[in-house]
């Protein structure tokens, strides 16, 4: 667990542990994030535990410890946030900058979905439930970043890139967040559309 926190004018988050990525860039026009996206992400695919999202992102994977890891060769990656099993909370990329989780995306006809906004990325796979302490501590970051930010909606990485991204997955729980953060179901567009 963390302790809840908030994001100041340098866009890390208070209660994070920051690991900071050299894979981000300024948002174009300086325009302020208004959507937030949710990943899950375990590094090999289905483990949890261990350092090796942490290495990816700060480009240090060591690409010969897994055999999963030749196909990361070259990519250079981050999220803003990571939240691990036990709902501790890493920061990579100050929320003020552009981090490069979403990819090839598009938000209702709104493409590079990276320029505006939050990554948030859950340790996990498809294929499990995600901890209570994660929910936890994603309420509290996207407080948080809705306290700092003019954000208006928040959608799953599938929903900005069906064709290529099935996270955060089966499991992940929206109703969960939503009411956890108490926000009205006009901010979960994908959801109010299912
Ligand atoms: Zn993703």
């Amino acid at each position: 667990m963390s302790e809840a926190g908030s994001i100041g004018g340098d866009g890390w988050y208070s209660s994070a542990h920051r690991l900071p990525s050299p894979n981000f860039e300024a948002r174009p026009g300086g325009i302020e994030p208004t959507l937030i996206v949710i990943h899950n992400i375990s590094l090999p695919p289905d483990e949890f535990g261990g350092g090796a999202i942490t290495e990816f992102f700060q480009n240090r994977l060591d690409h010969s410890a897994h055999p999963y890891y030749d196909r990361l060769r070259g990519m250079r990656v981050s999220s803003h946030f990571v939240i691990r099993r036990d709902g501790a909370v890493e920061q990579y990329v100050s929320c003020n900058e552009r981090a490069w989780h979403a990819g090839l995306s598009s938000f209702f006809g709104r493409e590079r979905c990276n320029d505006f906004s939050v990554g948030i990325e859950l340790e996990g796979s498809d294929s499990s439930a995600f901890e209570a302490a994660q929910y936890a501590s994603l309420n509290d970051v996207v407080r948080a970043t809705m306290q700092r930010y003019p954000i208006d909606a928040l959608a799953g990485h599938s929903d900005i890139a069906p064709d290529r991204k099935t996270d955060p997955g089966p499991h992940f729980e929206w109703l969960r967040l939503q009411n956890g953060c108490e926000l009205p179901l006009q901010y979960f567009p994908y959801l109010a559309k299912a």
